[in-house]
């Protein structure tokens, strides 16, 4: 296939490796979409309903890559891609010339970057394209998806993106690193939007403002942000912290955003104090509590729960009118 050709679902099998909250509803979209899909994961049981529904089991990263066209890891972290690229049993063994990897995790450039020369040489193809959207948008087939590829790989591989992302939020943001460095500075910023937004609710609170009052005027500010308006709701409605994103993935993604800043040159000052933050909610609350548990530090400080009134819909609707 030339590197312009689509890859359609009557041309293309992909291979899916790691099927945790991101993968299987990334794997359950492809299958609807009408691909073939080859799946692998440490946990077998991980991937009953895929094999249900059609999909095929392999079992190494090897076989995955052998048996496919394309292949996209969604895998933890930077040291767990590595692993599952290396080795007899590891990915880079069984892509050959014309395949493609595709890294959909939330890592850094240098994974691919140290097989990046070995890879062109057997003509293989290495694009990043990280997501966010939640484990929600994976299961709805909603996630944005931050593309780093060349102007040919993007064109060709973009039937398999819509799959499992939204067309209009699929973007090509540079060339192949860049998608890594776009989803960093995405996470990097959207926590410190939420650090920054439970001390401002604690201290105005603890001041003596109502919370609802509180946040309709910081939305009628110009300190007003997203995180304000929208992603704190599921906190202050239903107490919801967002377990479908582990606080320990989280930690794991500031600690790669603070690992590409020192190797831009960067200095991470604020960064390093909301990576703190994550570590301390991690240690409070165990891995596996959601990404928003640092709000419940402030909470815990405060000795409440901040939670808003069930007729704040109303209140909040009219402020952002
Ligand atoms: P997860 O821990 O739920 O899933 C990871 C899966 O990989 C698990 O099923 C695990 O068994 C499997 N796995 C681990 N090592 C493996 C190996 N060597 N070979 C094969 N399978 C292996 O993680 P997740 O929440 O699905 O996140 C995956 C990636 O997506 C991470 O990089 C994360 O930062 C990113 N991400 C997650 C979210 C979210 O909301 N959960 C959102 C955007 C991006």
């Amino acid at each position: 296939m030339s590197h312009a050709d689509l890859h359609t679902t009557e041309n293309t099998i992909v291979g899916f490796i790691g099927l945790g909250n991101m993968g299987s509803g990334m794997t359950r979209n492809l299958l609807t979409s009408g691909f073939r899909l080859v799946v692998t994961d440490v946990r077998r049981e991980a991937a009953a309903e895929q094999l249900a529904a059609g999909a095929e089991w392999a079992d190494t990263a090897a076989d995955v890559a052998r048996r496919s066209d394309v292949v996209i890891t969604m895998l933890p972290t930077p040291r767990i891609i590595e692993a599952a690229l290396q080795g007899t049993d590891g990915l880079l063994a069984g892509l050959s010339q014309g395949k493609t990897w595709i890294d959909m995790s939330t890592s850094v450039p240098d994974v691919a970057n140290h097989v990046r020369a070995e890879a062109a040489e057997r003509g293989i193809e290495i694009v990043d394209a990280p997501v966010s959207g939640m484990s929600v948008g994976a299961a709805n087939g909603a996630l944005q998806i931050f593309v780093g590829a060349t102007d040919d790989q993007f064109a060709s591989l973009f039937p398999v993106f819509e799959a499992m992302g939204d067309p209009k939020r699929i973007l090509h943001v540079g060339r192949p690193g860049a998608g890594y460095a776009v989803k960093l500075m995405i996470n990097q910023l959207w926590f410190s939007h939420l650090v920054a937004t439970a001390e401002v609710l604690a201290i105005g609170t603890a001041a003596g403002v109502e919370l609802d009052v509180l946040r309709r005027s910081l939305i009628a500010s110009p300190a007003n942000s997203n995180f304000l308006e929208h992603d704190v709701r599921s906190i202050l409605d239903h107490g919801d912290y967002d377990e479908g994103f582990a606080i320990a993935l989280a930690c794991k993604d500031l600690g790669l955003s603070i690992d590409l800043s020192r190797s831009v040159g960067i200095p991470a000052e604020l960064s390093s104090l909301v990576e703190q933050i994550y570590r301390r909610a991690k240690r409070s609350y165990g891995d596996r509590a959601g990404e928003m548990t640092p709000f419940k530090l402030y909470e815990d400080l405060l000795g409440t729960e901040l939670r808003l009134p069930a007729e704040a819909d109303v209140a909040s609707a009219e402020a952002a009118a």
